[in-house]
């Protein structure tokens, strides 16, 4: 048999004697002070589901991060449904040369990856359950041990993704312009979300020694979606949300109009989808934009609530963890778009970011970024600059942002963006923080692209992270799991960061 397709007996077997040999700490003393000899200092982290751990074994895949990564932090996808942080490798996309080589698609669900203690979960309908294609395995419990025993740290990722049919959406879910319930979108004012989401922080932090948490919620709010602002997203301008009762309370406390707010989304919507049939206003797409968020103040001020609560969020979930043990560090990832969409780095401040969270896990994909960044192109100059030619947007663009020396708007996909991009990203990300918190750029490693477009060589991942490293960064994360990842990426990586401790 494989070594990497071990049967579901073997691995509970291996992840027992793990177990055991953890507990006779002598008979392991001699390997753990080896590592921690060669530990380099900054924390250098991977993003890892659990389906590659019950695929390669525990002992396997954390010597592989260790030795060929230089990995000293593991971030275990904890919470998610989604296929960026969990199962195996995407359809259409080439498995990686570890892990089973066979699809997932059908099986994978998606859940809680660790325990689900009920007691955590009292004030919420969204009791979410174990992710069933795991049977009775709880992924903390079984590769914090081993993580351990190597001096490694353990982070629980989680993820603001659910499914439509995940338990409670039909009371929780965002409401949309039409006054339609939004599934799978949890409303992030409502009482029940903000309970599952301080639950399921306290039950991690109460039930494991786990060293903290990484938050991912790369959703948006209303102007960005019905923009289609971003690389991932339709534009989906008759279908914002959210208007439901918990955000017009919101909105009532801070002197926000909800009928102003849904009747300025409603002309938005009539902007968007006539410049997309073509139709040119007669002062033209921006002039006409501009002018309805002049006459429509409201159309900011409801993008903005959704950010509020967000962040609050974020901030309640650092709370929670602190309030089990103070030492516990929580971790926010800082979204793609917040690199190459000038209107939402607006909406951004490292300096409050920083006073939220421990550490910021800022995505510098390099290698995606070029197909991501030509998709937001390709989405703002169908409407907001629709007069400006496409070549031109993207000049402007990366004045704006100081994106210089990349590849036009032809090349931009095959091409990528450069290391000195990660570099001029970590160092944008340090100056906004002054300090108070640590950065984490995250890296690209194999994150699926077009066929067309550029795939990262082992070249590849090593400029990118030496130029995060040597731009300052205080550790990195490769990204976005590991079951995406090729061997040879992940040693390149792990050698530039060894090149760097020195
Ligand atoms: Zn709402």
């Amino acid at each position: 048999m494989k070594p990497n397709s071990i049967t579901r007996r073997e691995f509970i077997q291996s992840t027992a004697a793990i177990t055991a040999a953890a507990a006779t700490p002598a008979l392991f003393s001699s390997p753990v002070r080896a590592a921690e000899k060669s530990a380099p200092q900054k924390m250098i982290g991977i993003q890892v589901g659990s389906v590659s751990f019950t695929d390669e074994g525990v002992d396997t895949v954390l010597d592989i991060f260790r030795e060929k990564g230089a990995i000293n932090t593991v971030f275990l996808t904890t919470f998610t449904h989604s296929r960026g942080l969990g199962g195996r490798q995407i359809p259409g996309q080439p498995f990686p040369d570890h892990g089973k080589q066979e699809s997932d698609e059908t099986t994978y669900h998606g859940g809680i990856f660790s325990t689900p203690h009920a007691e955590f979960y009292k004030n919420t309908v969204l009791k979410i359950p174990h992710a069933p294609e795991l049977g009775d395995v709880d992924i903390v419990a079984t590769v914090l041990p081993a993580a351990k025993k190597r001096g490694m740290k353990l982070f629980c990722t989680l993820e603001d993704v659910f499914r439509a049919d995940s338990p409670g959406m039909d009371q929780a879910a965002e409401i949309d312009l039409q006054g339609r319930r939004a599934a799978p979108f949890l409303c992030l004012y409502h009482p029940e979300v903000r309970a599952f989401w301080t639950g399921l922080a306290t039950d991690l932090c109460t039930s494991y020694d786990i060293d903290g948490l990484l938050l991912l919620n790369e959703r948006n709010g209303p102007l960005l979606n019905a923009l289609g602002a971003s690389h991932t997203q339709s534009i989906v301008s008759d279908r914002v949300t959210c208007f439901c009762e918990f955000h017009q309370k919101a909105a009532r406390e801070r002197g926000i109009s909800f009928d102003r707010a849904r009747e300025g989304y409603r002309q938005l919507n009539g902007f968007v989808q006539a410049a997309l049939a073509g139709q040119r206003p007669g002062d033209g797409y921006f002039v006409e934009f501009w002018r309805l968020l002049v006459e429509y103040p409201e159309i900011i001020a409801w993008d903005r609530l959704f950010d509020a609560a967000k962040h609050q969020v974020l901030a309640e979930i650092n709370a929670a963890a602190k309030s089990v043990r103070k030492e516990l560090q929580v971790g926010f990832h800082i979204e793609h778009v917040n690199s190459f969409n000038p209107i939402f780095r607006a909406t951004r401040r490292y300096a409050e970011l920083a006073q939220k969270a421990d550490f910021l896990k800022v995505v510098a994909y390099n290698n995606c970024a070029g197909e991501r960044y030509a998709n937001f192109i390709h989405n703002v100059g169908s409407t907001v600059f629709r007069d400006v030619p496409p070549d031109e947007l993207l000049a402007f663009n990366n004045h704006l942002l100081n994106y210089e020396h990349e590849a036009g708007l032809a090349d931009l996909a095959t091409a990528g963006l450069s290391p000195d991009y990660v570099a001029r990203e970590t160092r944008r990300a340090i100056a906004g923080v002054q300090g108070k918190c640590k950065i984490l750029p995250g890296i690209d490693i194999g994150i699926p692209t077009a066929a067309t477009s550029r795939k990262a060589s082992p070249d590849d991942t090593y400029a990118a992270t030496k130029a995060a490293l040597a731009a300052g960064a205080d550790g990195l994360i490769f990204s976005r799991k590991y079951s995406e990842m090729r061997l040879a990426n992940l040693a390149a990586g792990g050698k530039a960061v060894r090149d760097l401790a020195g």
